[in-house]
């Protein structure tokens, strides 16, 4: 499978054709930004932990019964997966205040949550990504009131799914973003089956340390909180099992 043209280069990521136009190359890079792309930087391997992390979790969830775009990894910064038509929404759990929360609602970070927040936050870089309900989904037309109801229910799936794995390598599963996809067909054309896509990993979740509450995810680059390449290998080790 040959790395073909270059389909798409968001922040982080670079989407390749494949010789199968059901299949793309994931490629991750090191680049970090923060704050809708108003601080840059380089997180030095970034790339090869978030493929790697995100490899390990789309393979654990897909075990759980989640359809992902994950199809396998290719090397050390790519993986193959399904092309996706994406939603252009961002669902954000949470399970501890931090973050957007604590902003919205002036509350503290690191109150345990009685139950799970769901969030849609519209993705758009220009606006910020703002929180967003049901209807301006469904006045705007970005998915259907099944598929809203289909992506609630995969995401508290996972939610149970990704907190019980980090709770075994002794991590708070704080807060994460997943993104949703339609799944392209032979057709080339948009099928009804919608899989979970983009990443998992240190950059699209919040991870604290049990007991310490080490901060093990990109607020260490966002609040220059320094150690972020320690981090991001920290969380490598414990997901790999290498603790
Ligand atoms: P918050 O809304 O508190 O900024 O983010 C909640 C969670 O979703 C955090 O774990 C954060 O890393 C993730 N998240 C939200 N929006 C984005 C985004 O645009 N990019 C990335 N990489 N992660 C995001």
């Amino acid at each position: 499978m040959s790395r073909g043209d270059k389909l798409y280069e968001g922040k982080a990521k670079i989407l390749y054709a494949t010789d199968d136009p059901a299949l793309v190359t994931q490629y991750f890079k090191d680049d970090a930004t923060a704050f809708n792309a108003q601080k840059r930087g380089t997180i030095v391997d970034k790339g090869i932990v978030n493929n790697r992390v995100s490899s390990a979790l789309f393979a654990y969830l897909e075990r759980q019964g989640v359809p992902t775009h994950f199809v396998k990894q290719l090397d050390e910064r790519s993986m193959l997966v399904k092309r996706l038509e994406i939603v252009p929404l961002e669902v954000t759990i949470r399970n501890i205040t931090a973050g957007g929360m604590a902003k919205l609602l002036g509350i503290e970070e690191g109150v345990a949550l009685k139950s799970p927040v769901f969030e849609w936050h519209y993705k758009s870089d220009a606006l910020g990504d703002p929180l967003i309900n049901d209807d301006h989904i469904l006045a705007m037309g970005w998915a259907t009131a099944e598929e809203l109801a289909h992506i609630r229910a995969e995401s508290f799936k996972i939610n149970d799914a990704l907190k019980a794995f980090f709770r075994e390598r002794q991590i708070d599963l704080v807060d994460f973003k997943l993104e949703f996809g339609r799944v392209i067909g032979p057709d080339g054309k948009p099928t009804t089956h919608l899989v979970l896509g983009d990443e998992i990993s240190p950059d699209t979740m919040r991870l604290w340390e049990q007991g310490t509450r080490r901060k093990l995810d990109k607020d260490r680059f966002r609040r220059d909180l320094g150690s972020v390449e320690e981090a991001y290998q920290e969380v490598l080790r414990r997901v790999l099992g290498n603790t």
